[in-house]
């Protein structure tokens, strides 16, 4: 008996990029109510099991990107850092068997500023995890958690979150280049305002010769509720009616220009197409190929 799992990365190509996908483990919470507040409990449970998936427990998995342009190594997005729940943190552990070096990163893009996206900034032991990284951060993202009044009116709950980001942002705060979304954050990376599930989130396009991925970053939690389900509402939404309207938008964008889509938390390798479906979407994941 193993008891353990393969490493998590899976590279594919698009166009002359290569991609190489990294896992960071899963999450498990408790499926009730509160997670989508605007789908009765039953119909959440029933989504799940329509995909062959627990209804007890909410599997939340985390995969960020890394792609290789041929002349630039760029990190959307750092993943936990090791600092979530046990069941995560495999992140350096798979970009190392993946064959790359930390050193090797010339640019890191981040999408937002929750703990699972920025955390990875920082090794356990606070040195830079990235020695060689530029660190761009969406403007309005940076705008929003670095303002003390923003921090003040937040209710107690969220405190842990403001002060991780002021953990993770303020020794940098001086050196992370601040992009506006919808600029190109790299040759052939455009990022794409997808506000809602926080102020400043940010989704990526990535394009080489006649091939684009979208990368969604949180625009959807686990797609067997949000994608099939666009309109349902995801509890770590701040704005979620804005969340689901820009859900709509990229998912549409991606069904009608067939763009392979990439998901931060979606089940890996967190890539597949979609296309539309009654009132929503559905996803099929990409096949695992020995070629890419
Ligand atoms: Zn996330």
């Amino acid at each position: 008996m193993s008891g353990t799992q393969a490493p998590g990365f899976y590279r594919y190509k698009i166009g002359s990029f290569e991609i190489t996908a990294i896992n960071d483990g899963i999450w498990l919470i408790d499926l009730n109510a509160n997670i989508v507040p605007n789908a009765p409990l039953p119909d959440v449970q029933q989504a799940f099991t329509a995909s062959g998936l627990p209804t007890g427990k909410y599997v939340i998995p985390f995969t960020s990107l890394v792609v290789n342009t041929g002349s630039q190594l760029i990190l959307l997005d750092t993943g936990t850092g090791g600092r979530h729940v046990p069941t995560t943190g495999t992140w350096s552990a798979n970009f190392a068997a993946a064959g790359f070096k930390p050193e090797q990163v010339d640019r890191i893009v981040i999408s937002h500023f929750h703990p699972d996206h920025i955390n990875g900034i920082w090794t356990k032991d606070d040195k830079l995890a990235f020695p060689n990284a530029e660190i761009m951060v969406p403007a309005p993202e940076f705008a929003f958690w670095m303002d003390d009044g923003n921090m003040a009116k937040a209710p107690d709950a969220a405190k842990p979150t403001w002060q991780n980001t002021r953990r993770v942002m303020t020794p940098i705060a001086n050196k992370v280049t601040r992009f506006d979304p919808g600029k190109e954050v790299a040759p052939g990376v455009t990022s794409i305002a997808a506000y809602g599930h926080t102020p400043g989130h940010t989704a990526f396009a990535i394009a080489s010769g006649n091939r684009s991925l979208l990368a969604i970053s949180d625009s959807t939690n686990h797609p067997a509720l949000f994608v099939r389900n666009p309109e349902w509402q995801f509890m770590f939404d701040a704005d979620r009616a804005m969340a689901v309207e820009n859900r709509k938008r990229l998912l549409d964008r991606a069904a009608a220009d067939k763009m392979q889509v990439a998901g931060f938390h979606w089940p890996f390798p967190a890539t597949g197409f979609v296309t539309k479906e009654g009132s929503g979407y559905r996803l099929e994941p990409a096949h695992w190929s020995n070629l890419i």
